[in-house]
Formats: structure tokens, C-alpha cells, sequence
């Protein structure tokens, strides 16, 4: 049996810079679940998808497509049907319709299988919105991560600056926001704590700090 480390948290709670650093210093593979979603709603929208209603079509899409991830120097790159989508799929308009996506209940039930299975041989750290209570129940390690919304749109604002993605704070703060509502009501794999997870506020924390927190819950 491999071993389990499942982080979950809302948007801009450090889970993937934190999980990147801590499979480095650790020795496990870190699988940023979210970008699997974001690569569905990739192909939805190259596929001229535009309305959530059109389910159908987004399940056979979610049947059919081919996602893989490679570790290179730390970084993980996502490939969707053989292309490198590692920049497009952190696009404004992709981060615009996956939480309505991942709501699907069978476009979830084809990326939960996908991730038990990436975790059958190999001690991972994977982090998303339903790991510790759908994805891996039973995790060696549950972790939830969280932060003021604020403070998580700030730290997305900066992110997107970075990035060269040109959004206002405002419009931040409000697609953090409708965002956490989507994740939170979703019929199945909703963002919720599960009662076991150990809670981490990063508010007020700096990204080293927090790993070294996540650490020491992964030692004790
Ligand atoms: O983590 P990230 O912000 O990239 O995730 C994008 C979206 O994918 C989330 O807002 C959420 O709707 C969805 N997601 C999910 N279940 C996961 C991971 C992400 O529904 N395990």
C-alpha cells in the first residue's frame, strides 16, 4: 500500500506551492487534482462548449480524454490528449467555468477513479477540494488548508500579475468568491472539512511556515 498525504482547501490557500515543496523535501509525487478539472474545462471550451447544459457532451468528453502529468524538475505539466496545456489551462476562462464543470457528478466519478488509481504504487501528496473526504477517505495524513477570502484573493491578484493575466483585485475577490460557493455547493465531492483533517489557517503565514507545519503533521 503506497502512502497517502491529502491536502484540501479552497482556492489560494498555498496547496500547490506547499505540496510542490513538501513531495520535493518528502520524496512523493504531487498531484494538483484541480488541474485535471481545469483540463476538462480546457477541452469543453476548444470543443465550443458553452453552456454548462450541454452535459452530455462533457461527459463523453471526460470519457474520452487523455490526461497525463509529468514530473520535470519539480514542476508538474499536464498534458491533454498528448498537447502540454500546462500555461492554457490557468487561463481566465478556464478558471471561469471549471467549478461548474468538476459539479458534474460523472465528469467526478471519472476523475476520482483516475486519481485512486495514480496513487496504486506510488506515495503521493495529492491536493483538491475532495481528497480527504471523497478521493481518499482513509489518507495516512488529512489536511485542510485555509485563509481569510481577502487574503486569498490577494495572494491570486499577485499570482495573475505574475502570470500576466489581467484581472482587477475587485474581480479577484468576487471570482474567489463565487468560486468557493460553487465548490462548496456541489451535489457530490462538495469542499467540505472532513471530521478528521487537521485545520491549518495560512492567514497569516508565509508559505515556508506553512510547509513546515504540513511537515510536522506528516512526521507526527
Ligand atoms: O485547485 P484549482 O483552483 O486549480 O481547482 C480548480 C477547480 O477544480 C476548483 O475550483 C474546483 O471547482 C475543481 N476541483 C474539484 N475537485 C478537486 C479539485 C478541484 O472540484 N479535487
Amino acid at each position: 500500500m503506497s502512502f497517502v498525504v491529502a491536502i484540501d482547501g479552497p482556492a489560494g490557500t498555498g496547496k500547490g506551492t506547499v505540496t510542490k515543496l513538501i513531495a520535493k523535501e518528502m520524496g512523493f509525487v504531487n498531484i494538483d487534482t484541480g488541474a485535471m478539472y481545469r483540463c476538462i474545462a480546457l477541452e469543453c471550451l476548444k470543443e465550443g462548449i458553452q453552456n454548462i447544459e450541454e452535459k452530455a457532451k462533457i461527459i463523453e468528453i471526460a470519457k474520452k480524454i487523455d490526461i497525463k502529468i509529468e514530473h520535470n524538475n519539480e514542476q508538474q505539466e499536464f498534458f491533454l490528449n498528448g498537447e502540454n496545456v500546462s500555461t492554457q489551462i490557468r487561463s481566465k476562462e478556464v478558471t471561469q467555468i471549471v467549478s461548474q464543470i468538476s459539479s458534474i457528478p460523472e465528469v467526478r466519478e471519472i476523475m476520482v477513479n483516475l486519481q485512486r488509481q495514480m496513487a496504486e504504487s506510488k506515495d503521493v501528496i495529492m491536493e483538491g477540494r475532495d481528497i480527504t473526504t471523497v478521493v481518499f477517505p482513509n489518507a495516512d495524513v488529512k489536511i485542510y488548508l485555509d485563509a481569510d477570502v481577502e487574503e486569498r484573493a490577494k495572494r491570486r491578484f499577485k499570482e495573475n500579475e505574475e502570470k500576466g493575466i489581467k484581472m482587477s483585485y475587485k474581480e479577484t475577490l468576487e471570482a474567489v468568491k463565487q468560486r468557493d460557493y460553487n465548490d462548496m455547493h456541489k451535489p457530490v465531492g462538495a469542499l467540505k472539512i472532513a471530521e478528521d483533517a487537521i485545520v491549518i489557517d495560512t492567514t497569516r503565514l508565509t508559505i515556508e511556515e506553512v510547509v513546515q507545519a504540513v511537515k510536522k503533521v506528516i512526521k507526527k
